[in-house]
């Protein structure tokens, strides 16, 4: 189980408020799609609840916890960035279980988990390579599977296919629905792009300007927006 609930979640930088008092539900195993412009406070609602920035005001819930205070290594959650620094000098194989070694998993148990991972990322070819010998989508892959060797109760995706080329961004949308089925896990992601929020979500958060303007499924979304804003960004062009 893995629930996230929000309440009233603010965050001011100096004077300037970004994020507006949101509410919100995300149920277990759901794939839910955070979506606005540029700006809008996406990245930082997300690092909110990864633990990488603390909130001004509000509490944040797993499964009914109130988690403002726990550690972003405590919270079960796994974070894959637009920006997914592999470290270069090794192998993708050592880079996927980095993070076991730095807990103290034994090798045997590190070989075991990132294969595990390996198989559902079809990535078990490349494992004794380099970053720089492997494709976009391949290094996308990688970061991916050091978020599921973490066994996550959540994942949080702040726009990671930003970086790929179109064709490679729909095959890594499917692989991720994909996942998303595999491994029965609640999902985040985040995107400025309406067809990803489209295509991918069981539940879609329009954000603009730090407040939710509206949460519905794509398809409620789609035919009855609530205001102009939410029209003009994914409702029908009627
Ligand atoms: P998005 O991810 O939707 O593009 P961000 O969450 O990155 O938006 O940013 C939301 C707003 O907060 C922007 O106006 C941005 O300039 C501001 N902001 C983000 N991080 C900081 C920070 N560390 N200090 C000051 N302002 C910030
Ligand atoms: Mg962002």
């Amino acid at each position: 189980m893995a629930t996230l609930q929000l309440h009233n979640i603010t965050k001011r930088f100096g004077d300037t408020e970004v994020i507006k008092g949101i509410d919100l539900e995300v149920n277990d195993r759901e794939f839910v799609v955070f979506v606005g412009p540029s700006g809008c406070g996406k990245s930082t609602l997300m690092r909110m609840i990864a633990g990488l920035e603390s909130a001004t005001d509000g509490d944040i819930l797993i499964d009914g916890q109130r988690i403002n205070d726990v550690g972003p290594a405590d919270r079960g959650l796994a974070m894959v960035f637009q920006s997914y620094a592999l470290y270069p000098h090794m192998t993708v194989e050592d880079n996927m279980g980095f993070s076991m070694r730095l807990a103290g998993v034994s090798k045997e148990k590190r070989r075991a988990k990132v294969l595990e991972a390996a198989k559902i990322l079809q990535l078990e070819p490349l494992l004794d390579r380099k970053p720089k010998a492997l494709s976009g989508g391949q290094r996308q892959r990688v970061a991916i599977g050091r978020a599921i060797v973490r066994n996550p109760s959540i994942f949080l995706f702040d726009e990671p296919l930003s970086n790929l080329d179109a064709a490679l961004r729909v095959q890594m949308r499917i692989e991720l629905a994909r996942l998303h089925d595999e491994l029965d896990a609640t999902m985040i992601y985040v995107t400025h792009d309406q067809i990803e929020a489209m295509t991918m979500a069981d539940k879609i958060v329009v954000l603009h300007d730090g407040v939710v303007e509206q949460v519905g499924s794509p398809m409620a979304l789609y035919h009855h927006p609530r205001n102009r804003f939410v029209a003009g960004f994914i409702g029908s062009p009627k």
